[in-house]
């Protein structure tokens, strides 16, 4: 109770961090992670990476390899269950490629009900909520699917035929309507949904349309942003009160810095498109924790799309994930830096 409590009082953005286990048939005795307990990783930095020693790092919680999907969706649960009395609520999953952000959010390729990741529980979650409120308050859920490649933002459930399959949207039309019912994206498909059956359909879509995309650029999936948007509709039966409210799921595209020496043309786009964004995202939830006048929402389009959920009374859950192998210790340190400047 106390925890919570002091958690409230700390403000609406939570700072979490996932450590995947080492990959199966790979060494563990090389562990990047020094030590970590229910709030704290320590790392032990070598010289090359700044001042030389043992580093600790501070989240609201950390979840080490042993973490089952539903001990890490139990946790996040109010704030998803707040998104049916109408808030705003983000969860991003951060880190570099293969640290666990998708795991997190969607599930291994295998998905069974025991690896259902976030995005599949939270929908389940305000199914059984709406449903267990149905006496006093009539739900409506629908759901969005978005992905920013390129500082482009494209419909994942868009299915209107082969050439429109796909299509670009134009954020200029998405600023305008901001405040229509909370839809920042009026032009993306907007489906209704009622069942965990109807969510996997969805999800299968979404996955299909990205992959599609992939086919010339391989993982590509790794290089963009993918949004599934919860738009929450209650009506009060007795007082005939609308609210709204919409949760975004977001899996981020993968942190790691490219060597510049090391690439060029289109891979080097891709690579600072992708820098600016997750840069653009760290400045707009460090100036939100530190309560500064002035949220630069407007130097990504991740941040401009998802601008009304971030601030005012909207509630943000950034999830880091960190790779337990030593090879990767210079990333998971940046990936600790990011973490440090946004909590
Ligand atoms: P990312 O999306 O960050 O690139 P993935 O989610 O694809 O990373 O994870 C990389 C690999 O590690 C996948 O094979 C995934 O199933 C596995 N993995 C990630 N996190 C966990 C976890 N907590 N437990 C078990 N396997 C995991
Ligand atoms: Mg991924």
């Amino acid at each position: 109770k106390l925890y919570n409590l002091v958690q409230d009082l700390k403000g609406n953005i939570r700072v979490y961090c996932r450590v995947r286990p080492f990959m199966p048939g790979q060494p563990t005795n090389l562990s990047a992670v020094e030590h970590m307990d229910e709030g704290t990783i320590t790392i032990r930095v070598p010289s090359k990476y700044g001042k030389e020693g043992k580093k600790p790092f501070m989240f609201n919680k950390v979840f080490g390899p042993s973490a089952t999907q539903e001990e890490v969706f139990s946790d996040m649960q109010p704030l998803v269950r707040s998104v049916l009395d109408g808030y705003n609520v983000c969860i991003f999953a951060y880190g570099q490629t293969g640290s666990g952000k998708t795991f997190t959010m969607t599930g291994p390729k295998e998905l069974t009900e025991e690896s259902l990741g976030v995005n599949y529980r939270a929908l389940a979650d305000l199914f059984l909520l709406s449903n267990q409120r149905k006496d006093t308050t009539s739900y409506e859920i629908s759901v969005q699917m978005l992905e920013i490649y390129n500082e482009q933002v494209r419909d994942l459930l868009a299915t209107d035929g082969q050439t429109k399959r796909y299509p670009f949207l134009r954020l200029k039309k998405v600023l305008l309507n901001n405040s229509q019912n909370g839809i920042n994206v009026p032009e993306a498909s907007l489906v209704p949904v009622s069942s965990t059956a109807d969510v996997i359909q969805l999800m299968d879509l979404g996955h299909m349309n990205r992959a599609v995309s992939s086919t010339a650029m391989n993982d590509r999936s790794s290089r963009s942003h993918s949004c599934v948007t919860v738009h929450v509709q209650g009506r009060d039966l007795t007082s005939g009160t609308i609210l709204h409210g919409s949760m975004h799921l977001v899996d981020l595209a993968g942190s790691e810095r490219v060597d510049k020496s090391e690439v060029t043309g289109d891979r080097l786009k891709e690579a600072q498109h992708i820098n600016k964004s997750l840069s653009a995202l760290g400045d707009v939830i460090s100036s939100l924790s530190q309560k500064t006048s002035h949220v630069p929402y407007r130097n990504s389009k991740l941040t401009q799309l998802l601008q009304d959920s971030l601030g005012g009374s909207a509630k943000t859950l950034m999830f880091v994930h960190i790779s337990p192998e030593a090879e990767t210790l210079g990333e998971t340190i940046s990936t600790l830096k990011f973490a440090e400047r946004v909590g």
